[in-house]
């Protein structure tokens, strides 16, 4: 029987290489309006959102998957998103 393993751990197999630069910029004042802060927060797979005590947006990016989740839900202005530059970024090491 295989053993069941938590998304948490198959997600540790990963490799990530930091690019310095963060490739996720949410524009605070459209997040904040149109909901979209609350919702990445809330959707992102890899908690890459999280809401600062003065309601901003932090973005953790080096943690991005690069699953493209946040760019399906964020409203048009809210969110600029891009794929980190060449040989950064997560690198799945299991299926
Ligand atoms: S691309 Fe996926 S993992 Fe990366 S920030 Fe967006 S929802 Fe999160």
């Amino acid at each position: 029987m295989a053993k069941i393993v938590s998304i948490a751990e198959r997600l540790n197999g990963n490799l990530y290489y930091l690019d310095e630069e963060s490739h996720i910029k949410v524009n605070q004042d459209i997040a904040k309006k149109t909901g979209t802060g609350k919702l990445l927060v809330r959707i992102c797979p890899a908690n890459v959102y999280s809401e600062e005590q003065d309601g901003t947006i932090g973005v953790s990016h080096a943690a991005c998957l690069e699953c493209g989740t946040c760019l399906a839900v964020a409203a048009p202005g809210s969110l600029e998103w891009h794929y980190p530059k060449g040989g950064c970024g997560v690198h799945f090491r299991e299926g």
